[in-house]
């Protein structure tokens, strides 16, 4: 029965309705035979100050963080990491002896879920979005070893702004060029919310795009996004976003339980059918 048990971590967002982390979280603990439960706690922005400060008398391992206070909780914590910081964002919070530490495992995750399938040469990428999810792309996406990375926003400042941020390596483009800038690139990948169900379509010829490219998508619903489907038509390799969802839990848990999970067939289809 949910709530019977002990709280042990959970996931803080206004809404956090939902998020599909309680079932992965849950999923993993009793695969591993740990006890207590991963909980959803509703936090409303002007709350979030006090709901931090008590999160060490709870007992609870750590929480994840969603929209909108991933920035908002960065000057509430004892310690930021590194990869936080380069991100602007935490995602996971640990708590130790009282100490409350945060990170981002966004970046880990995308990058997780492409390495596998990431084409030998890896000169080029092509970011699409400049939003929250992009900064973790773009870290990602020079640790993998992309030694040009164009990102094309909408709203171009925002480009410019986290192009700004993230060094020579990167630079920001115009949205309308975004057809053009696919020539020469091995990954294309989508941080935009355009193609998810119930917002406008993403419009991108693909022609000038080379076959052996990646293209990736963070969007996972629907799973296999209509860039993907075009993307896959014409024989580019595709991998869909809900690798990222998956694979970006797994040091929030390792970090609070002690125990790497696996990313399994299994936990895949346990994510699906609890999203239908
Ligand atoms: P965000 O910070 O709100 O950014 C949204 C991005 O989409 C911005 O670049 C925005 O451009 C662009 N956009 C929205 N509407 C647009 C339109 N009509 N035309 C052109 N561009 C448009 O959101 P986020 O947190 O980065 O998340 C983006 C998407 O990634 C969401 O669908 C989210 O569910 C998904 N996501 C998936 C994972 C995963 O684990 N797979 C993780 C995080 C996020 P402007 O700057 O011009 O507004």
């Amino acid at each position: 029965m949910p709530g019977s048990k002990q709280p042990v971590a959970a996931i803080i967002g206004w809404p956090v309705s939902h998020s599909l982390s309680p079932r992965l979280h849950n999923y993993w603990l009793s695969e591993y035979g740990l006890p207590g439960e991963y909980e959803r706690m509703p936090v409303e922005p002007a709350h979030l100050a006090q709901a931090i400060k008590e999160l060490p008398g709870t007992g609870m391992r750590g929480v994840n963080l969603t929209i909108p206070h991933k920035e908002a909780v960065i000057p509430l914590l004892d310690e930021v990491d590194a990869v936080a910081k380069s991100i602007g964002a935490v995602n996971t919070i640990i708590i130790d002896r009282g100490r409350m530490r945060g990170t981002n495992t966004d970046a880990y995750g995308f990058l997780a879920n492409i390495r596998p399938h990431l084409p030998a040469s890896r000169k080029k990428a092509v970011v699409l979005g400049a939003g929250g999810a992009a900064k973790a792309v773009c870290h990602a996406l020079l640790e993998a070893g992309f030694t040009e990375i164009q990102v094309t926003n909408r709203t171009f400042a925002r480009a410019q702004e986290l192009a700004a941020a993230f060094g020579k390596k990167l630079s920001a483009k115009e949205w309308d060029t975004r057809a053009n800038l696919l020539e020469g690139a091995d990954l294309l990948v989508n941080t935009t919310s355009l193609g998810m169900a119930g917002k406008e379509p993403l419009e991108l010829a693909l022609d000038a795009l080379p076959r052996h490219a990646l293209v990736t998508d963070i969007v996972y619903v629907p799973l296999v996004t209509p860039l993907l489907t075009q993307a896959e038509k014409r024989g580019n390799p595709i991998v869909d976003g809900l690798g990222m969802l998956l694979h970006q839990a797994v040091p929030a848990f390792e970090a609070w339980f002690g125990i790497r999970p696996e990313v399994t067939p299994q936990l895949r289809r346990h994510i699906l059918e609890g999203r239908a």
